[in-house]
């Protein structure tokens, strides 16, 4: 059965039980579903007279087979295999049973490498089965499993074997017509091809076969949580244009059409009974503070509460002060609060009290504000900047502050392609910021060798002595042993005593004390610092339009995505900005730099960055953890459509899902992480 624990298994004992338990697998079905990270193909069978060097499987006869300790802790044992055409000498290390447990006069497969060892070619190592019509270790292409110490991918293929006539039997999962419809092959014949392969090509429909059920599974949850949102109510904001007019013409420029459009799009989903749920995705710079407080602002005209969460207390700081300035002409700056984890209780009590008197309409903070005793009861709208940060948990927790379903917004940087974000984030509409505002100059962008460091600092002092701020960006706060590369401290005080001496230098970190760290803001911020070295938790949304260079250490030990996170905190204003990737050695540039320079891009930088590294790029910059694709691929975008395509269908049809076990379990299992109620 399934749920049997694994011990039911021949030749599972404590031991092995415990080694697999750190895999995740605890039970036969974590097992099947433990798929191989990647196939060798020994599928071809040889004549020993054709050997070439390399990747071999033979069939044959086992003679002479003898053990011996060479030395103490070197075991040797050696063989003679023979078909038709030859001999070959084989070779195992440290396994003395090998001898023993060879059977004369019976047919073998050996598969292993053909290679020079002491001075003969030989056969090493090999893995070695009696001929039989299901070899599980050789003469096949081989599954490879992702291991841990103490388990080989021989124990987990022999372990699968052992249950494979249960694989044989496994039910179907996904309903009939969808099979056919998309021609794929049953459960039970993708999970035995996905360990079993007769051929390549088997590989590939199981691959087909179990990504298109998990692009299903997840646009299905997506979509019946999206359904039953649309069926919550939430409250209708109307949509007064004199208000949003007003704002407009005193803002200090003008919007850009992008956001235009999405404003305009907010507008619409407040002006709904149902409960806005809508992602503003906007590369770094495209302005999407402006685009929040306008979302705010119709709210809190028509007396309802507005949350904005941000991820850290220096950007919860700035989002007030922003907000602030942008609403000065409003009036309303009275009805603003801000709560973060650094003030004091009694700070803390006063806002919390002002709260709940409603004398505070638009609250800004960090998760501060979804602390269990802030309560909200004219909740209206809450926005989340940057909500990859933040876990579903969390959302949860402040929409509960809420009498009736609040509208959501999220604002986030990261630049997810738009059928990937519609799978992901399913149950969100997405608007795209996909314009910057027009007199910014594109930043630029110089990979640095460290040999040419003081010519660089003779570059960034003309830049200091025009007035204008810059930011350093090290790895580490501290030097470390283990990696060679410049920290912060390091850094700082090779800046404020030698390098940079006639200017005010400064340091932030994450182990810093959040008055500390909002002091030093708020002084380069202010420019009482020009330069501010720092690790990178000024990544996401600092804004200092003054500062113009951004100069980041061991460039190459950072992500595409996050550098240009980084290089988007400068070249904010309408002046030039400038980005210096400092290499740690003066090896050659990667590719990931050397694409940085080329564009200022996020979108295009993340393709790229998915054709450099693989779907999981991406995926990692998500954090959205509790998901996880292990066969489809993000950027499989035939599969990806067809798979939503066919949750959609299964939704307009109204098909009933608890007719279908398993489909129910998973789809119900993935709502409830998935959902935001
Ligand atoms: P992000 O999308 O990265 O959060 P911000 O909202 O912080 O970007 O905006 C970046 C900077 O651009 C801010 O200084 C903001 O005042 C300015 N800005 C926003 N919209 C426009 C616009 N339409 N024209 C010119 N500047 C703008
Ligand atoms: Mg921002």
């Amino acid at each position: 059965m399934l749920d049997d624990k694994l011990t039911s298994i021949k030749g599972v004992g404590d031991e092995i039980n415990k080694k697999l338990s750190i895999l995740g697998i605890s039970n036969i079905a974590d097992l099947i579903n433990y798929f191989p990270k990647r196939y060798e193909d020994y599928s071809i069978i040889s004549s020993i007279s054709d050997l070439r060097p390399g990747v071999v499987s033979l069939r044959g006869k086992i003679v002479q087979a003898k053990g011996r300790y060479v030395r103490r802790g070197l075991h040797i044992t050696e063989a003679i295999m023979s078909d038709n055409s030859g001999s070959v000498r084989i070779v195992w290390f440290n396994q003395p049973y090998r001898a023993n447990a060879l059977k004369p006069n019976q047919e073998y497969y050996v598969s292993g490498n053909y290679e020079l060892s002491n001075s003969r070619f030989s056969i090493m190592n090999p893995s070695c089965e009696l001929v039989s019509e299901f070899p599980a270790n050789t003469a096949r292409i081989l599954p490879v499993y992702k291991l841990t110490k103490g388990i080989t991918s021989n124990q987990i293929r022999k372990l699968i074997k052992q249950v494979i006539g249960l694989i044989r039997s496994l039910e179907e999962t996904l309903p009939k017509e969808l099979i056919d419809n998309e021609k794929l092959i049953s459960y039970s014949q993708a999970i035995e091809y996905i360990h079993f392969p007769n051929k390549t090509s088997d590989i590939g429909l199981a691959e087909k076969r179990l990504g298109f059920e998990e692009v299903f599974e997840l646009s299905l949850a997506s979509l019946l949580n999206k359904k039953e949102i649309d069926l919550l109510n939430s409250f209708k904001i109307d949509f007064k244009q004199d208000l949003a007019k007003k704002f407009v013409d005193n803002l200090p420029f003008d919007l850009t059409s992008a956001q235009r459009k999405v404003v305009w799009q907010i507008y619409q989903d407040l002006n709904q009974e149902k409960p806005m749920n809508r992602m503003v995705e906007g590369d770094v710079g495209s302005g999407k503070t402006v685009v929040a407080t306008m979302a705010s602002l119709m709210a809190i005209s028509e007396g309802f509460q507005v949350a904005f969460m941000a991820p850290t207390e220096i950007l919860a700081r700035q989002h007030a002060q922003t907000i602030a300035d942008l609403l000065d002409p409003m009036d309303m700056k009275d009805k603003l609060g801000l709560l973060v984890g650094s003030m004091t209780t009694k700070e803390k009590d006063e806002v919390k009290k002002r709260l709940n008197k409603f004398e505070i309409s638009f609250i800004v903070g960090t998760h501060a504000l979804i602390e269990e005793n802030v309560s909200m009861d004219k909740l209206g709208l809450v926005i989340v900047d940057e909500q990859q940060r933040f876990g579903v948990a969390q959302r949860k927790k402040l929409m509960s502050k809420a009498q009736k379903m609040p509208h959501f917004l999220s604002l986030t940087a990261t630049p997810i392609p738009r059928t990937l974000a519609l799978t992901v984030f399913g149950e969100l509409d997405v608007s795209i910021l996909d314009e910057k505002p027009k007199a910014r100059l594109p930043i630029k962008t110089k990979i640095v060798s460290p040999n040419s460091r003081k010519q660089l600092y003779e570059e960034i002092v003309a830049e200091l002595n025009n007035g204008r701020q810059m930011f350093v960006i090290c790895p580490l706060i501290t030097d470390s042993a283990a990696l060679d590369v410049n920290s912060v401290e390091k850094i700082y005080k090779q800046m404020k005593e030698i390098d940079f001496k006639k200017y005010n230098v400064g340091f932030l970190h994450g182990k810093m004390k959040g008055v500390e760290k909002n002091q030093i803001m708020e002084d380069f911020l202010n420019r009482k610092l020009d330069i501010l070295v720092s690790t990178t938790v000024i990544e996401v949304g600092v804004d200092v339009p003054n500062a113009s260079v951004m100069l980041i250490e061991a460039a190459d030990r950072f992500g595409l995505a996050q550098l240009h996170q980084l290089r988007g905190r400068v070249g904010r204003g309408t002046d030039q900005g400038y980005c210096y990737l400092m290499l740690s050695d003066s090896s050659k540039p990667s590719p990931r730099l050397r694409a940085l320079v080329s564009s200022n891009d996020g979108f295009k930088l993340a393709e790229l960055d998915l054709k450099l590294r693989g779907p999981g790029a991406i995926y990692g910059t998500l954090q959205h953890g509790i998901i996880d694709f292990r066969i489809a691929r993000l950027d499989d975008v035939t599969l990806i459509k067809s798979a939503r395509n066919a949750a959609k269908n299964f939704i307009d049809e109204n098909i009933d899902l608890d007719k279908y076990k398993e489909l129910s379990l998973k789809v119900n299992k993935l709502r409830i992480v998935t959902n935001l109620n």
